[in-house]
């Protein structure tokens, strides 16, 4: 048996003024993992390849990987970057005798020429390949256009958020894909979508509605009645036309069974629309509330949601940091400020030496009618790290991370985490491989949404969730929206959705 296994993952905020080029889609920066380096790279990690590659040796297949390609979310993808993914993936398809394609995509995607990045590529192999069968793993954030479904064999999305079953998600597809091939099943998917945006802090897997949601595609799977279940929350940072919640299935030569299944999942999210919105507190009540807590001890954990890199999010806007330092909160660490000058000027400066520095708020956020402005700190740097290591948990564990050049600058009450890549910080080794010991910390501000519960979680004890500034704006009152769908909940509160019979 031969499979092509690749990657081509985005996750696109349209309003994001953060450039998605090449190098974002490198590992280190510099090399675009193809071939054998990917396969080594990917094997026995907690990832969608690592999955992918699992149930490929497993049934002895010949692998080619034509090009693992992964950002961290920003704006839309420079166009010659996406050329070179497709070019990659459609040249080794056009090769030919493969029995399988196995494809780790985002699904929510969108280029400078394109809405649905992934639709396209799809297009691209069906036009060279009509009848491969082609499995795809696609992100919990995935919204979901028709050539996404259509020009696939077996769909599959994560079950959780944060998403900590990347790798039983491909497997799940994966295996599903060698059924295919080997005559055993006969896939038939029914698909729909709601016409709602959820917003991001109301969609972890650990609360109503989106739990709920989980576990019944999950109980449809495990049971057997669906080969695959997703519920996709869409992501809604997203101005393009499909963006939003979306339901796929997949039976076993059962379509009426899987519309039955599509319809129940989106009428429970539809619903459930209310609770899929997000109340934003006042910074200043959100930091006094956390200082008081904090007088019981460690473990407050504040979360600068608007600004999280994970969701597009520039990850340089001071405003959080600035009100945590004018209360005078003690014993804080603050992960993070992308800020690569500010970093090279604190790696001049020198371990254990002193630093003034004006960090933060260098890119532009033209989608905003506000912006952030530079924050000016002194302080001791603490720790200059190179910022490798090995996840052992969290998110992926098994996989080589790179936070890139990383410094730890100490002002005595806060240590500041200054960073020169978009990383969210959702391990706690990631503060660890700084000499930081998150645990023991009275307060730990963090640039994150949800993906900080993997991990970092495990040390709350009480969660401060603070409103902002960033491209991550609560209820979208900030962005204008011209190109989704109209109309949408909740842009257009008022409106009413009945599903089509
Ligand atoms: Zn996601």
């Amino acid at each position: 048996m031969r499979l092509l296994l690749a990657t081509m993952s985005h996750e696109t905020n349209t309003f994001s003024p953060v450039p998605t080029k090449l190098a974002r889609f490198c590992r280190d920066g510099t090399t675009l993992l193809t071939g054998q380096a990917a396969i080594d790279f990917y094997t026995d990690t907690g990832t969608c390849m690592g999955g992918y590659l699992a149930v490929a040796k497993s049934a002895g297949a010949d692998i080619v990987v034509p090009v693992t390609a992964g950002a961290p979310p920003s704006g839309r993808v420079d166009a010659e970057a996406y050329e070179t993914f497709c070019r990659l993936i459609t040249e080794e398809v056009a090769k030919g005798g493969f029995d399988g394609i196995m494809l780790d995509l985002h699904g929510a995607m969108a280029t400078e020429t394109f809405d649905d990045g992934e639709g396209e590529l799809l297009r691209r192999i069906r036009a060279i390949d009509k009848t491969t069968p082609i499995c795809i793993a696609y992100d919990m954030h995935a919204n979901v256009f028709p050539d996404m479904i259509e020009n696939a064999t077996i769909i599959a999305g994560y079950h959780t958020y944060p998403h900590i079953d990347m790798k039983e998600t491909s497997t799940r597809a994966g295996q599903a894909l060698l059924k295919v091939i080997a005559g055993e099943i006969k896939p038939t998917t029914a698909w729909g979508a709601a016409p709602m945006l959820p917003h991001v802090m109301a969609q972890g897997t650990h609360m109503f509605p989106n739990r709920d949601l989980q576990a019944m595609c999950a109980a449809w799977e495990a049971s057997g009645r669906a080969v695959a279940a997703s519920l996709f929350v869409g992501f809604p940072h997203a101005d393009v036309p499909m963006a939003g919640l979306s339901a796929v299935v997949v039976t076993d030569n059962n379509p009426a069974d899987a519309k039955a299944m599509v319809d129940e999942l989106i009428e429970f999210a539809w619903n459930a629309r209310e609770a899929f919105t997000f109340k934003v507190e006042k910074l200043e009540d959100s930091v006094a509330r956390a200082k008081q807590l904090g007088e019981q001890g460690p473990g407050v954990v504040l979360l600068d949601h608007f600004d999280n890199c994970a969701s597009g999010g520039t990850m340089d806007t001071t405003d959080v940091l600035r009100e945590i330092i004018r209360q005078d909160l003690d014993d804080v660490v603050f992960f993070g400020i992308y800020d690569p000058d500010a970093v090279k000027q604190a790696v001049a400066a020198g371990i254990g030496n002193d630093a003034e520095l004006d960090i933060g708020a260098k890119l532009d956020m033209p989608a905003l009618q506000i912006g952030s402005r530079p924050l000016h700190v002194k302080g001791k740097v603490r720790t200059v790290s190179a910022g490798y290591y090995r996840s052992t948990g969290g998110l992926s564990p098994g996989l080589q991370i790179y936070l890139g050049t990383t410094v730890v600058l100490d002002t005595g009450k806060v240590q500041i985490v200054l960073l020169s890549r978009h990383v969210e910080p959702t391990a706690q080794e990631m503060f660890r491989v700084l000499g930081i010991d998150p645990t023991t910390k009275r307060f730990v501000a963090i640039k994150s949404r949800v993906h900080w519960r993997a991990d970092v979680g495990k040390l709350a004890r009480e969660i401060v969730e603070c409103g902002g500034v960033g491209v991550c704006t609560s209820n979208y009152g900030q962005l204008t929206f011209r190109n989704v769908r109209r109309p949408i909940y909740p842009l257009d509160p008022e409106m009413t959705f009945t599903l089509a019979t």
